[in-house]
């Protein structure tokens, strides 16, 4: 993610801020720029950019709960463009409930950055009944569990990946290395974009060479998974034990991770962090390469000399503060021939756009 700096006090301030924390001026995010920008209120509810054109802009209806800091331009929709894709909220008259949302709404808030920032297109099922995106975010009911997926555009997440105690205890039920909102996000959103840029397409060859054939039957597979585990070695050939359970699943994880690394390489960029292996150093000479914002290259192998030395040293960091590893995992070859074809397809779709 970007870095914001309020452009009226030159201070930074993080993406989900709604003040500057040192001028005081409100913060709203302006998608199209993909600006934080300070605010000047014209009256209650409507403001101007400082520093800009009269244009007049007011917060998202979600503002109001605190979720979103979010703005629309006035006279249009009452929703901004992260928060016009929800279909169902939770019930806000439970303390409890506003809590979780404003957690998924702060994931969801970083992901529609993310799909801006990437250039996929984000159309909502109320334009697009067939190929739309949608979200619910539902609680379980007494009878009913809520099952967080995605079917055709439909995003669900369950709430209760947004308490730190339940999401930790199904994270340790389910041996997983890592357990997020932010990563059910990225997840479910992998599965939309594989009906948009795979389905049904002339890349359908190609995906199946890498992750297998998704016509098996996916019931099966998923039973199997559960009842029998990961097959043996696994971890040579998938991103995470989940992702070999069917080649649908593979997909999503790994995408997920794409997401990862692309975000995570954008913070270090915008930070001017750029770390590299001392026999790299070494092999130029000690000269460090000039900074390389993510989304440029065409070649993946240029993230991932990027990714390797950086997530070494974040999950080294946070041992440092006891927590741990910030990316507790090992990508093999096999997965990063996938992740390759991920970078690919969605470098084309970037550079077509
Ligand atoms: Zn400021
Ligand atoms: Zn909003």
């Amino acid at each position: 993610m970007k870095h914001f700096k309020c452009t009226h006090c030159g201070e930074p301030n993080y993406f989900e801020n709604s003040r500057c924390t040192h001028c005081e001026y409100p913060l709203g995010f302006v998608a199209r720029e993909l600006e934080l920008l300070p605010l000047i209120a014209q009256d209650a509810e409507t403001f101007q950019i400082y520093g800009q054109d009269e244009t007049l802009y007011r917060y998202c209806a979600n503002h109001q709960y605190g979720v979103c800091n979010w703005l629309v331009e006035d006279g249009h929709s009452r929703y901004c463009e992260a928060c016009k894709l929800n279909r169902t909220i939770p019930n806000l008259s439970k303390p409890a409930y506003l809590q979780r949302w404003k957690v998924i709404e702060t994931a969801k808030h970083r992901l529609i950055y993310s799909l801006r920032r990437m250039k996929l297109p984000i159309i909502g099922k109320s334009l697009d009944p067939e190929r739309g995106l949608s979200f619910d975010f539902l609680a379980d009911g007494t009878q009913k569990r809520v099952r967080t997926g995605h079917m055709r555009g439909l995003i669900t997440i369950n709430i209760v990946e947004a308490d730190d105690i339940e999401r930790e205890m199904t994270r340790q039920k389910m041996d997983e290395p890592y357990r997020t909102v932010l990563g059910h996000f990225r997840h479910e959103i992998g599965h939309y974009y594989w009906d948009r840029l795979i389905r049904n397409t002339d890349r359908i060859d190609n995906y199946r060479e890498l992750f297998g054939d998704e016509r098996q039957s996916y019931k099966d597979a998923l039973r199997n998974h559960y009842q029998q585990g990961p097959p043996a070695g696994w971890n040579l050939n998938y991103i995470s034990a989940y992702a070999s359970a069917h080649p649908w699943e593979d997909w999503a994880e790994t995408w997920a991770h794409y997401l990862h690394i692309l975000d995570t390489l954008e913070t270090a960029y915008a930070f001017g962090l750029s770390l590299q292996f001392q026999s790299v150093i070494d092999s130029v000479n000690g000269v460090q390469e000039e900074k390389i914002d993510p989304y440029d290259p065409e070649n993946f192998k240029t993230l991932m000399d990027l990714w390797g030395p950086l997530s070494f040293a974040m999950n080294n960091l946070n041992r440092s503060m006891g927590h741990p590893d910030l990316y507790p995992f090992v990508i093999p070859p096999g997965v990063m021939e996938k992740l390759s074809f991920i970078h690919r397809i969605c470098y084309q779709a970037r550079k077509s756009y």
